[in-house]
């Protein structure tokens, strides 16, 4: 737990949220300024600053709970699409630093857009990036 986490405190009661599930582990509510309607944020209950820290049985089980928390949104609103984004450090876009990942209702023609890749690689830059990757995850 942190004191000061905004997240903890919602997990602790101290500040009130729209709750949509909860569990031993995960809570998830609804986000404060949503993209659309709907706009869900699935938590770890323990404070952990990124998807760096979670253990990975502990993201494993956030996934799911991201998968029912879709699929509840598919069904009981009006959506044609999710997207589900999780944003881990400061250089991408996290701005609250308990982990979280967002579960974004979409429906055609909602104009919210998407990033577009432009870069390029240079010749054998992909398997040179590859290959470092790799070695990293080994
Ligand atoms: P990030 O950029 O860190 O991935 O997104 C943090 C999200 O948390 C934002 O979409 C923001 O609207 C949401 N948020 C921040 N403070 C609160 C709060 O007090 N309550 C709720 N429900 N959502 C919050
Ligand atoms: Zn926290």
């Amino acid at each position: 737990m942190d004191n000061n986490c905004i997240f903890c405190k919602i997990v602790r009661g101290e500040i009130p949220s729209a709750k949509i599930y909860e569990d031993d582990k995960t809570l998830a509510f609804l986000d404060i300024v949503p993209v659309n309607i709907g706009h869900a944020l699935v938590i770890p209950k323990e404070h952990f600053k990124d998807i760096h820290e979670v253990p990975e049985d502990l993201v494993g089980h956030m996934m799911k709970i991201v998968k029912k928390v879709s699929s509840a949104l598919r069904t009981s609103l009006p959506c044609d699409g999710v997207n589900v984004n999780m944003n881990n450090e400061g250089a991408a876009g996290q701005v609250v630093f308990h982990a979280h990942i967002h579960v974004i209702p979409r429906h055609a023609g909602d104009g919210f857009e998407l990033w577009h890749g432009k870069r390029k690689y240079q010749e054998n830059e992909m398997q040179k990036v590859s290959r470092k990757v790799s070695l990293a995850i080994a």
